[in-house]
């Protein structure tokens, strides 16, 4: 998508430890117009599917769900991170190892808005190692739900995450894939 990898270029940090700034326009302050022209190319691409569900993670995903929600016509599910050591059994759970942070959390879904009537696509801002999407995906077996694949904003695709998961059958559409990014060097798409 062209206008994103732009957008991202032009405005996109390059930090160390291969992270990626996108705080003037996805992660602190957010360019909604732009997150509605993201969910209209999810819808372009799941067009030929069925989804009554999108699910994404707290908190930098939520924006984007809520416009591809929009674009279905369905609810959007954040699985909440939680360190809340006793978790009430009424809820699916997963680890997630943050990539930003280093740390693990305990993510969280209440059962009552999932399960096995659900067609559920899920959507994050990035895919780096692959630690979220697969939580998520947990967590959608778990459901009993089905699913239907994946909307990602931002791949890093030197990072092995997209491969594992595809290798798993999962299909995964990313709407940029960076395949290169340094400090003083810029960001190379895929
Ligand atoms: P993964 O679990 O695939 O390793 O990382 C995905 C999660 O980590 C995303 O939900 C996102 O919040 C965060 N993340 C991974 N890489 C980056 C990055 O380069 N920049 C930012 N801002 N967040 C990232």
């Amino acid at each position: 998508m062209k206008l994103w990898e732009d957008r991202i270029v032009r405005d996109g940090k390059v930090r160390e430890g291969n992270v990626l700034k996108v705080d003037s326009f996805l992660n602190h302050q957010m360019d909604v117009k732009l997150f509605r022209q993201l969910a209209a190319e999810f819808k372009r691409l799941y067009s030929d599917k069925e989804i009554n569900k999108i699910l994404t993670i707290e908190a930098s995903g939520i924006g984007i769900a809520c416009a591809t929600a929009e674009e279905f016509g369905c609810p959007v599910i954040f699985a909440k991170k939680t360190k809340t050591k006793n978790i009430a059994g009424d809820v699916y759970t997963c680890k997630v190892e943050s990539f930003t942070h280093s740390t693990v959390y305990d993510v969280i879904v209440a059962k009552e808005f999932l399960g096995p009537e659900d067609k559920v696509l899920i959507i994050d801002d990035f895919l780096a190692n692959g630690a979220a999407l697969m939580g998520l995906i947990k967590i959608v077996n778990d459901a009993g739900a089905t699913l239907v694949g994946a909307g990602i904003a931002i791949e890093k695709a030197f990072q092995p995450g997209g491969e594992l998961i595809r290798s798993k059958g999962v299909r995964v559409e990313s709407l940029a894939r960076i395949k290169s990014m340094s400090e003083n060097g810029g960001i190379e798409f895929c």
